[in-house]
């Protein structure tokens, strides 16, 4: 049990990656926040890991409405007694060469991935430093922190932006005894991956199986997709390293698709 009596708030917890993550946790004794977009999906996942003995509340929250996530954070914090850890997970996909990217879709993906996790690391914090316990938090990069494809201008930028954001975290939270890190997966078989097949074959003008063969995974060693689990190992160890050692790093996790 590497997180008994801690308690962590995850974005985009009711489905995918979020979801296994806070599976994870709460196996390892963590009480967590289901934080959603889709109420309905947080509460049925909440309900879910109740109903096999886990501590769960699911919330509902957009990520990049400042009120809204200063709300569901002092909800969580009063809810379980305090915050010690985030995982800043919540995120979307839209994909367009960059002369036909509009500003609308620009600002919408960076506003969920940027101000997102800039928002959720200001309200967690907060708790963190008032609690005096420390803590962990934890940004859902991508390969795309590391590398770049086509088709994903703002997706690669913000991605990008969450290992600078990590950096004065890490930095600032030190004194506080508050780490942060980022993981950056590769390709992982969830509903925003699924949605990007047709997108990108439509987009490219090649077969879907040639999507998945050629574009996602051709720069992995043995083009196996990286799993859901592989992610929340990588976020269990974040989340339960003992010192400040390990502070401002990022970790990929993509069957070494990128090796930086
Ligand atoms: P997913 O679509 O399965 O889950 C994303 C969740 O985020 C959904 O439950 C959705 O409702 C929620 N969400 C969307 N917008 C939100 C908002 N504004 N506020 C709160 N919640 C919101 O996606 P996933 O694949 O599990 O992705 C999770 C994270 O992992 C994302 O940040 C994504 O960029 C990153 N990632 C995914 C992959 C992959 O291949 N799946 C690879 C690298 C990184």
């Amino acid at each position: 049990m590497l997180l008994n009596g801690k308690t962590a708030f995850i974005t985009g917890a009711a489905s995918g990656i979020g979801r296994e993550i806070a599976n994870l946790y709460v196996r390892q004794g963590a009480n967590v926040v289901i934080a959603d977009l889709n109420l309905d999906a947080a509460r049925q996942a909440a309900d879910e890991i109740a109903a096999a003995g886990g501590q769960a509340l699911g919330v509902g929250v957009d990520v990049s409405d400042e009120a809204q996530v200063d709300a569901a954070v002092q909800a969580s914090a009063e809810h379980f007694g305090g915050i010690d850890i985030l995982v800043s997970n919540a995120g979307i996909q839209i994909v367009h060469p960059v002369q036909d990217f509009s500003y609308a879709d620009w600002r919408k993906m960076i506003s969920i991935h940027l101000d997102g996790a800039f928002l959720t690391t200001r309200a967690c914090m907060k708790y963190m430093i008032a609690g005096g316990k420390g803590g962990s938090i934890i940004y859902m990069g991508s390969v795309h922190s590391k590398e770049a494809s086509k088709l994903k201008a703002p997706y690669v930028a913000a991605k990008h932006g969450l290992i600078g954001l990590c950096k004065v975290v890490a930095k600032e939270g030190a004194e506080y005894n508050i780490r942060a890190n980022v993981i950056c997966p590769g390709f992982v078989r969830t509903p925003l991956v699924d949605k990007q097949i047709p997108e990108q074959a439509l987009a490219l003008g090649i077969s879907e199986a040639d999507v998945v063969k050629k574009v996602m995974l051709k720069e992995t060693v043995d083009g196996e997709f990286t799993t859901a689990d592989d992610v929340a190992q990588v976020a269990l160890m974040f989340a339960s390293f003992p010192t400040k050692a390990l502070t401002g790093q990022s970790m990929v996790v993509s069957h070494g698709w990128s090796m930086q």
